[in-house]
């Protein structure tokens, strides 16, 4: 039987992750190597003279110049989190290494913290994913179809209709020979408009869209379809090879979404865990350093309070 080469990669071991990352110090040794490769700079006036000090256990650094004081975490996701660095790496680790989601419920245990600091913590992380794949875009072949998030079943075509089910536009760029490579998701639903909008921001030419949907051809119209393969709609037409890309990853996205979460607002946070799913997905082939990329990632996103977390986005 042929290797997986998704499930036989080596990743990171907790042995590898607990050497370089076993320690709040360690962590946030990696925080500053991220931020500031060449050593810290002054957020306020760009200088590079400095003296770290320590302030309830956190490091902080004061500068020279103009005497600004800021945290190892100030204006990253981290910030005002009372968390240690460690916890949060661990969280990170978890979230990226895992075959399978990790709730917060989960990661509650893992982490030793109460429920609302490991719901704030997998949403702040959940919502650096979400961002840092908001600008992704698919091209060459691209299957696409519309699915449902929540209910009975993920990605399928029967019971729709029943609460608390959110419509998304899913997308699968593949080799020519059918293979996934990248998904994009989105929540919208499947109808001309959505589908333009979501074309036009997220389908590059050249481009060969595959979708049962007739309404899907005209709306990718603009995007610069050159070719066209309509399968006839209905519930066989998903069996077919031509959606075997798409069909695998709607498959994977259920048995993440139903081994995991037993049950979560699905219409507000929807486009969050969609965007968490769809990082993880579309670094699969690389969990050797995704922890790594992820830390950079938190890094460079602004600090987002649990009161805008708990706003459904606007628009969705
Ligand atoms: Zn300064």
């Amino acid at each position: 039987m042929a290797m997986n080469r998704v499930q036989f990669q080596p990743g990171l071991s907790m042995s590898e992750f607990l050497e370089h990352y076993g320690s709040d110090e360690l962590c946030e040794a990696a925080v500053v190597e991220s931020r500031w490769p060449q050593g810290f700079l002054c957020p306020d006036c760009g200088c590079g003279v400095h003296s770290p000090f320590r302030r309830a256990g956190r490091l902080y650094f004061q500068c020279s110049a103009c005497r600004y004081q800021c945290s190892v975490i100030s204006g990253t996701i981290f910030e005002s989190s009372k968390l240690g660095l460690f916890r949060w790496f661990v969280a990170m680790h978890l979230l990226t290494q895992s075959k399978n989601n990790v709730s917060a419920l989960e990661l509650m245990r893992h982490l030793g913290v109460c429920y609302k600091t490991a719901w704030l913590v997998k949403h702040k992380l959940m919502e650096v994913m979400r961002l840092r794949e908001d600008g992704r875009q698919l091209t060459g072949r691209v299957e696409m179809d519309d699915a449902y998030l929540g209910g009975e079943r993920v990605g399928g075509k029967v019971g729709r209709g029943s609460e608390n089910k959110v419509p998304f536009i899913a997308a699968v760029q593949t080799t020519e020979d059918g293979q996934p490579v990248l998904a994009c998701l989105a929540p919208a639903p499947f109808t001309s408009e959505a589908v333009a909008s979501f074309a036009a921001k997220s389908l590059v030419r050249p481009l060969t869209v595959v979708s049962d949907g007739l309404a899907c051809f005209i709306a990718t119209e603009e995007a610069g379809v050159h070719e066209r393969i309509v399968t006839g709609g209905g519930k066989a037409s998903v069996k077919l090879p031509q959606f075997k890309a798409i069909n695998t990853v709607l498959s994977n996205l259920k048995t993440g979404l139903a081994g995991t979460y037993h049950a979560f607002n699905f219409a507000k946070y929807a486009h969050r865990y969609l965007g968490e799913f769809q990082y993880r997905f579309n670094r699969r082939f690389d969990l050797s350093s995704i922890l790594v990329r992820l830390v950079r990632a938190a890094c460079v996103t602004v600090p987002h309070p649990a009161e805008v977390l708990r706003t459904a986005e606007v628009g969705q």
